[in-house]
Protein backbone atom coordinates (compact mmCIF):
# COMPACT_ATOMS: atom_id res chain seq x y z
CA UNK A 1 0.00 0.00 0.00
CA UNK A 2 2.86 2.62 1.20
CA UNK A 3 4.90 1.44 -2.20
CA UNK A 4 1.67 3.02 -4.15
CA UNK A 5 1.51 5.94 -2.38
CA UNK A 6 5.43 6.43 -1.74
CA UNK A 7 5.26 10.63 -2.12
CA UNK A 8 2.92 10.36 0.83
CA UNK A 9 4.33 8.30 3.51
CA UNK A 10 7.62 7.32 4.92
CA UNK A 11 8.07 4.38 7.03
CA UNK A 12 9.95 4.89 10.42
CA UNK A 13 9.79 1.60 11.64
CA UNK A 14 8.72 -1.80 11.25
CA UNK A 15 8.31 -4.98 13.52
CA UNK A 16 8.01 -8.64 13.41
CA UNK A 17 7.46 -11.65 15.56
CA UNK A 18 9.69 -14.23 13.78
CA UNK A 19 9.11 -14.11 10.25
CA UNK A 20 13.15 -12.42 9.41
CA UNK A 21 13.67 -12.41 6.25
CA UNK A 22 9.96 -10.64 5.33
CA UNK A 23 11.41 -7.68 7.80
CA UNK A 24 14.38 -7.54 6.07
CA UNK A 25 12.70 -7.60 2.95
CA UNK A 26 10.33 -4.64 3.59
CA UNK A 27 13.76 -2.87 5.09
CA UNK A 28 15.09 -3.02 1.75
CA UNK A 29 12.13 -2.51 -0.05
CA UNK A 30 11.46 1.04 1.89
CA UNK A 31 14.35 1.63 3.41
CA UNK A 32 13.38 1.74 6.96
CA UNK A 33 15.71 3.16 9.58
CA UNK A 34 14.75 0.83 12.43
CA UNK A 35 13.23 -2.54 12.75
CA UNK A 36 12.12 -4.55 15.70
CA UNK A 37 12.43 -7.96 16.45
CA UNK A 38 9.81 -9.37 19.42
CA UNK A 39 10.39 -12.98 19.67
CA UNK A 40 12.42 -13.53 22.47
CA UNK A 41 14.19 -16.78 21.19
CA UNK A 42 15.51 -14.60 18.60
CA UNK A 43 19.23 -13.30 19.18
CA UNK A 44 20.87 -10.54 16.48
CA UNK A 45 23.15 -12.94 14.80
CA UNK A 46 25.85 -11.80 11.86
CA UNK A 47 23.54 -13.92 9.63
CA UNK A 48 20.45 -11.81 10.61
CA UNK A 49 22.14 -8.40 10.86
CA UNK A 50 23.53 -9.35 7.12
CA UNK A 51 19.72 -9.56 5.61
CA UNK A 52 19.42 -5.65 6.44
CA UNK A 53 20.52 -2.88 5.24
CA UNK A 54 23.48 -1.58 6.56
CA UNK A 55 21.81 2.00 7.68
CA UNK A 56 18.76 -0.44 9.70
CA UNK A 57 19.44 0.01 13.35
CA UNK A 58 17.75 -3.37 14.63
CA UNK A 59 16.20 -3.84 18.04
CA UNK A 60 14.34 -6.58 19.92
CA UNK A 61 11.12 -6.73 22.84
CA UNK A 62 9.08 -3.72 23.94
CA UNK A 63 12.09 -1.47 23.81
CA UNK A 64 12.41 -2.40 20.02
CA UNK A 65 8.66 -1.12 19.91
CA UNK A 66 8.95 2.00 22.60
CA UNK A 67 11.88 3.47 20.46
CA UNK A 68 9.97 3.21 17.52
CA UNK A 69 6.60 4.80 18.33
CA UNK A 70 7.92 7.80 20.04
CA UNK A 71 11.15 8.79 17.61
CA UNK A 72 9.95 12.29 16.78
CA UNK A 73 9.26 10.89 13.18
CA UNK A 74 7.08 8.68 13.77
CA UNK A 75 3.36 10.68 13.25
CA UNK A 76 1.18 7.64 13.06
CA UNK A 77 1.16 4.06 14.89
CA UNK A 78 0.00 1.13 12.72
CA UNK A 79 -0.72 -1.64 15.20
CA UNK A 80 -1.37 -5.24 13.43
CA UNK A 81 0.36 -6.99 16.10
CA UNK A 82 -1.80 -10.45 16.37
CA UNK A 83 -3.46 -10.74 20.15
CA UNK A 84 -2.98 -9.55 22.92
CA UNK A 85 0.62 -8.46 22.44
CA UNK A 86 -0.20 -5.90 20.35
CA UNK A 87 -1.44 -3.88 23.73
CA UNK A 88 2.08 -2.49 24.48
CA UNK A 89 2.68 -0.78 21.40
CA UNK A 90 -0.87 0.67 21.20
CA UNK A 91 -0.95 2.21 24.44
CA UNK A 92 2.17 3.93 24.05
CA UNK A 93 1.40 5.30 20.83
CA UNK A 94 -2.27 7.07 22.36
CA UNK A 95 0.17 7.59 25.86
CA UNK A 96 2.08 9.83 23.31
CA UNK A 97 -0.76 11.14 21.29
CA UNK A 98 0.48 9.42 18.14
CA UNK A 99 -3.01 8.63 16.07
CA UNK A 100 -3.37 5.16 16.51
CA UNK A 101 -4.24 3.16 12.98
CA UNK A 102 -5.66 -0.13 14.73
CA UNK A 103 -6.05 -3.68 12.90
CA UNK A 104 -5.08 -5.49 16.21
CA UNK A 105 -8.99 -5.75 17.89
CA UNK A 106 -7.36 -7.42 20.45
CA UNK A 107 -6.35 -4.07 21.98
CA UNK A 108 -9.78 -2.88 22.37
CA UNK A 109 -11.47 -6.20 23.17
CA UNK A 110 -8.96 -6.49 26.01
CA UNK A 111 -8.27 -3.44 27.41
CA UNK A 112 -11.14 -1.21 25.94
CA UNK A 113 -12.04 0.64 29.28
CA UNK A 114 -7.86 1.67 29.73
CA UNK A 115 -7.65 2.40 25.93
CA UNK A 116 -10.86 4.45 24.94
CA UNK A 117 -9.48 7.03 28.55
CA UNK A 118 -6.00 7.12 27.23
CA UNK A 119 -7.12 8.36 23.90
CA UNK A 120 -9.62 10.74 25.09
CA UNK A 121 -7.06 11.95 27.78
CA UNK A 122 -4.40 12.94 25.17
CA UNK A 123 -7.37 13.84 22.72
CA UNK A 124 -5.91 11.12 20.45
CA UNK A 125 -7.34 9.58 17.12
CA UNK A 126 -8.36 5.79 16.79
CA UNK A 127 -8.66 5.07 13.40
CA UNK A 128 -10.11 1.62 12.62
CA UNK A 129 -8.51 -0.97 10.58
CA UNK A 130 -10.18 -3.45 10.58
CA UNK A 131 -13.01 -3.47 7.56
CA UNK A 132 -16.23 -3.54 9.57
CA UNK A 133 -15.14 -0.47 11.99
CA UNK A 134 -13.68 1.51 9.15
CA UNK A 135 -17.24 1.30 7.42
CA UNK A 136 -18.98 2.19 10.25
CA UNK A 137 -16.57 5.11 10.66
CA UNK A 138 -16.90 6.14 7.36
CA UNK A 139 -20.68 6.16 7.58
CA UNK A 140 -20.95 7.34 10.83
CA UNK A 141 -18.55 10.38 9.82
CA UNK A 142 -19.10 12.46 13.63
CA UNK A 143 -22.67 12.10 13.30
CA UNK A 144 -24.13 12.93 16.07
CA UNK A 145 -25.11 9.86 19.21
CA UNK A 146 -28.85 10.36 19.53
CA UNK A 147 -29.44 10.22 15.49
CA UNK A 148 -28.10 6.70 15.30
CA UNK A 149 -30.44 4.05 16.04
CA UNK A 150 -27.91 1.27 15.41
CA UNK A 151 -24.62 -0.25 13.78
CA UNK A 152 -24.99 -3.34 11.44
CA UNK A 153 -22.02 -5.51 11.41
CA UNK A 154 -22.01 -7.69 8.51
CA UNK A 155 -19.72 -10.76 8.23
CA UNK A 156 -19.64 -13.59 5.52
CA UNK A 157 -20.89 -16.48 7.71
CA UNK A 158 -17.21 -18.50 7.23
CA UNK A 159 -16.79 -21.63 6.14
CA UNK A 160 -19.79 -23.49 7.85
CA UNK A 161 -22.82 -21.41 6.73
CA UNK A 162 -24.20 -24.16 5.64
CA UNK A 163 -22.74 -26.79 7.18
CA UNK A 164 -24.85 -29.63 9.14
CA UNK A 165 -24.76 -28.12 12.98
CA UNK A 166 -24.80 -31.64 14.14
CA UNK A 167 -21.70 -32.07 12.55
CA UNK A 168 -19.53 -29.21 13.58
CA UNK A 169 -17.90 -31.43 16.27
CA UNK A 170 -16.02 -33.69 13.62
CA UNK A 171 -15.13 -30.20 11.62
CA UNK A 172 -10.91 -30.43 10.70
CA UNK A 173 -8.60 -28.21 10.74
CA UNK A 174 -8.16 -28.13 7.36
CA UNK A 175 -11.80 -27.20 6.84
CA UNK A 176 -11.65 -24.64 9.35
CA UNK A 177 -8.68 -23.37 7.21
CA UNK A 178 -10.70 -22.32 4.17
CA UNK A 179 -12.25 -19.16 4.21
CA UNK A 180 -14.93 -18.24 1.36
CA UNK A 181 -13.75 -14.62 0.82
CA UNK A 182 -10.40 -13.31 2.66
CA UNK A 183 -7.00 -15.23 2.85
CA UNK A 184 -5.85 -14.51 6.64
CA UNK A 185 -3.50 -15.90 9.46
CA UNK A 186 -4.96 -19.30 10.57
CA UNK A 187 -6.00 -16.68 13.94
CA UNK A 188 -8.04 -14.99 12.99
CA UNK A 189 -9.11 -18.01 10.07
CA UNK A 190 -10.43 -20.02 12.70
CA UNK A 191 -12.01 -16.83 14.53
CA UNK A 192 -13.85 -16.34 11.29
CA UNK A 193 -15.34 -19.88 11.21
CA UNK A 194 -16.44 -20.01 14.70
CA UNK A 195 -17.64 -16.05 14.36
CA UNK A 196 -15.60 -15.56 17.13
CA UNK A 197 -14.25 -12.97 14.95
CA UNK A 198 -17.52 -11.03 15.16
CA UNK A 199 -17.92 -11.31 18.72
CA UNK A 200 -14.78 -9.57 18.74
CA UNK A 201 -15.75 -7.13 16.32
CA UNK A 202 -19.28 -6.16 18.30
CA UNK A 203 -16.80 -5.60 21.43
CA UNK A 204 -14.49 -3.44 19.70
CA UNK A 205 -17.50 -1.58 17.94
CA UNK A 206 -18.79 -1.14 21.22
CA UNK A 207 -15.82 0.58 22.42
CA UNK A 208 -14.61 2.23 19.47
CA UNK A 209 -17.87 3.84 19.09
CA UNK A 210 -19.35 3.90 22.76
CA UNK A 211 -22.68 1.71 21.37
CA UNK A 212 -24.82 -0.63 24.38
CA UNK A 213 -25.05 -4.07 23.24
CA UNK A 214 -28.79 -3.22 22.06
CA UNK A 215 -27.47 -0.61 19.68
CA UNK A 216 -25.30 -3.20 17.34
CA UNK A 217 -26.88 -5.94 15.05
CA UNK A 218 -24.50 -8.66 13.56
CA UNK A 219 -26.12 -9.50 9.82
CA UNK A 220 -24.66 -12.96 7.52
CA UNK A 221 -23.92 -11.01 3.87
CA UNK A 222 -21.80 -14.30 2.26
CA UNK A 223 -20.25 -11.73 -0.29
CA UNK A 224 -18.10 -9.61 1.91
CA UNK A 225 -19.32 -6.40 -0.73
CA UNK A 226 -21.04 -4.26 2.51
CA UNK A 227 -18.37 -3.73 5.16
CA UNK A 228 -21.04 -2.57 7.55
CA UNK A 229 -24.24 -0.09 8.02
CA UNK A 230 -25.13 2.31 9.98
CA UNK A 231 -28.90 2.58 10.68
CA UNK A 232 -30.19 6.21 11.60
CA UNK A 233 -33.37 6.47 13.48
CA UNK A 234 -35.53 8.53 10.45
CA UNK A 235 -34.97 4.80 9.49
CA UNK A 236 -32.43 5.44 6.45
CA UNK A 237 -29.23 3.28 6.34
CA UNK A 238 -25.93 4.07 5.18
CA UNK A 239 -23.36 1.27 3.91
CA UNK A 240 -19.44 1.31 3.03
CA UNK A 241 -18.87 -0.78 0.25
CA UNK A 242 -15.92 -2.26 -1.82
CA UNK A 243 -14.83 -5.77 -3.01
CA UNK A 244 -13.24 -7.54 -0.26
CA UNK A 245 -9.68 -5.55 -0.27
CA UNK A 246 -7.79 -4.61 3.24
CA UNK A 247 -6.00 -2.15 1.26
CA UNK A 248 -8.49 0.12 1.27
CA UNK A 249 -9.49 0.36 5.28
CA UNK A 250 -5.53 0.31 5.70
CA UNK A 251 -5.16 3.39 3.11
CA UNK A 252 -8.42 5.33 4.49
CA UNK A 253 -6.65 4.98 8.20
CA UNK A 254 -3.56 6.28 6.81
CA UNK A 255 -4.71 8.86 4.62
CA UNK A 256 -8.04 10.29 7.06
CA UNK A 257 -9.72 12.72 6.56
CA UNK A 258 -8.30 12.85 3.29
CA UNK A 259 -9.19 10.09 0.16
CA UNK A 260 -6.41 9.30 -2.40
CA UNK A 261 -6.03 7.45 -5.02
CA UNK A 262 -4.80 3.81 -4.48
CA UNK A 263 -4.61 0.38 -5.27
CA UNK A 264 -7.89 -1.12 -4.00
CA UNK A 265 -10.26 -3.18 -6.60
CA UNK A 266 -13.16 -1.67 -7.70
CA UNK A 267 -16.74 -2.56 -7.76
CA UNK A 268 -17.63 -3.57 -11.68
CA UNK A 269 -21.18 -1.96 -12.12
CA UNK A 270 -21.34 -3.09 -15.84
CA UNK A 271 -21.84 -6.63 -13.96
CA UNK A 272 -24.71 -8.19 -12.51
CA UNK A 273 -24.32 -8.88 -8.97
CA UNK A 274 -26.30 -10.36 -6.18
CA UNK A 275 -25.96 -9.40 -2.45
CA UNK A 276 -27.49 -11.99 0.17
CA UNK A 277 -28.29 -10.82 3.88
CA UNK A 278 -29.25 -13.49 6.43
CA UNK A 279 -29.96 -13.31 10.07
CA UNK A 280 -27.48 -15.23 11.97
CA UNK A 281 -28.84 -18.60 13.58
CA UNK A 282 -27.38 -18.46 17.56
CA UNK A 283 -27.20 -22.30 17.36
CA UNK A 284 -24.74 -22.42 14.58
CA UNK A 285 -23.05 -19.32 15.91
CA UNK A 286 -23.19 -19.05 19.58
CA UNK A 287 -20.17 -16.94 19.64
CA UNK A 288 -22.14 -14.06 18.54
CA UNK A 289 -24.27 -14.09 22.21
CA UNK A 290 -21.21 -14.21 23.72
CA UNK A 291 -20.06 -10.76 22.51
CA UNK A 292 -22.83 -9.25 23.25
CA UNK A 293 -22.82 -10.72 26.75
CA UNK A 294 -19.21 -9.09 27.08
CA UNK A 295 -20.60 -5.97 25.72
CA UNK A 296 -23.05 -6.29 28.80
CA UNK A 297 -20.66 -6.81 31.64
CA UNK A 298 -18.06 -5.11 29.88
CA UNK A 299 -14.77 -4.06 32.51
CA UNK A 300 -12.43 -7.46 32.68
CA UNK A 301 -15.10 -9.39 30.42
CA UNK A 302 -13.40 -8.84 27.41
CA UNK A 303 -9.89 -9.89 28.57
CA UNK A 304 -11.28 -13.15 29.72
CA UNK A 305 -12.89 -14.20 26.78
CA UNK A 306 -9.96 -13.37 24.19
CA UNK A 307 -7.45 -14.96 26.15
CA UNK A 308 -9.72 -17.96 26.86
CA UNK A 309 -10.08 -17.94 22.79
CA UNK A 310 -6.84 -17.38 22.08
CA UNK A 311 -5.68 -20.20 23.76
CA UNK A 312 -8.69 -22.50 22.36
CA UNK A 313 -8.18 -21.67 18.68
CA UNK A 314 -4.43 -23.15 19.72
CA UNK A 315 -5.32 -26.05 21.12
CA UNK A 316 -7.65 -26.69 17.95
CA UNK A 317 -5.12 -26.02 15.56
CA UNK A 318 -2.92 -28.60 17.82
CA UNK A 319 -5.87 -31.31 17.63
CA UNK A 320 -6.46 -30.80 21.19
CA UNK A 321 -9.87 -29.75 20.87
CA UNK A 322 -13.34 -30.28 18.95
CA UNK A 323 -14.58 -27.36 17.19
CA UNK A 324 -17.51 -26.73 18.53
CA UNK A 325 -15.75 -26.73 21.93
CA UNK A 326 -14.11 -23.23 21.51
CA UNK A 327 -17.07 -21.02 22.24
CA UNK A 328 -18.21 -23.08 25.48
CA UNK A 329 -14.58 -23.02 26.76
CA UNK A 330 -14.76 -19.40 25.95
CA UNK A 331 -18.21 -18.92 27.67
CA UNK A 332 -17.08 -21.48 30.67
CA UNK A 333 -13.51 -19.15 31.50
CA UNK A 334 -16.05 -15.35 31.15
CA UNK A 335 -18.32 -17.54 33.71
CA UNK A 336 -15.69 -18.05 35.92
CA UNK A 337 -13.11 -15.11 35.86
CA UNK A 338 -12.40 -12.54 38.33
CA UNK A 339 -14.85 -9.86 37.34
CA UNK A 340 -13.85 -6.10 37.94
CA UNK A 341 -16.30 -2.93 36.51
CA UNK A 342 -12.85 -0.77 36.86
CA UNK A 343 -10.11 -2.48 35.30
CA UNK A 344 -6.63 -0.89 35.28
CA UNK A 345 -4.23 -2.28 32.61
CA UNK A 346 -2.27 -4.26 35.27
CA UNK A 347 -5.78 -6.12 36.27
CA UNK A 348 -6.57 -6.75 32.71
CA UNK A 349 -3.22 -8.16 32.10
CA UNK A 350 -3.74 -10.66 34.85
CA UNK A 351 -6.74 -11.49 34.14
CA UNK A 352 -5.86 -12.74 30.87
CA UNK A 353 -2.90 -14.48 32.32
CA UNK A 354 -5.80 -16.72 34.55
CA UNK A 355 -7.76 -16.85 31.28
CA UNK A 356 -4.62 -18.67 29.69
CA UNK A 357 -4.27 -21.37 32.40
CA UNK A 358 -7.75 -21.97 33.27
CA UNK A 359 -8.26 -22.41 28.79
CA UNK A 360 -4.94 -24.34 28.95
CA UNK A 361 -6.64 -27.45 31.28
CA UNK A 362 -10.15 -26.95 30.52
CA UNK A 363 -11.86 -30.11 29.60
CA UNK A 364 -15.58 -30.21 28.64
MG1 LIG B 1 -13.13 -7.56 10.35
Amino acid sequence: MVGQLADQFEIVGLSAHSRVSDLADAARQFNVPMVTITDPQCTISDSIRSQFPASTKILTGNAGIEAMVTDPRCETVVAAMVGSAGLFGAQLALEHGKPLALANKETLVVAGPVMMNKARERNTPILPVDSEHSALFQCLHGADPASIERVVLTGSGGPFREWPINEFGSITVEQALKHPTWNMGPKITIDSATMMNKALEIIEASWLFDLPADKIGVVIHPQSVIHSMVEYVDGSVLAQLSPPDMRLPIQYALTYPARMNGPAKRIDWTKASEWQFYPPDPQRYPAIELGFEVVRRRGTAGAAVNAANEIAVSRFLDRQLPFNHIVPLCQDVLNRHPFEAEPTLATLLAVDQWARQEATRWNS
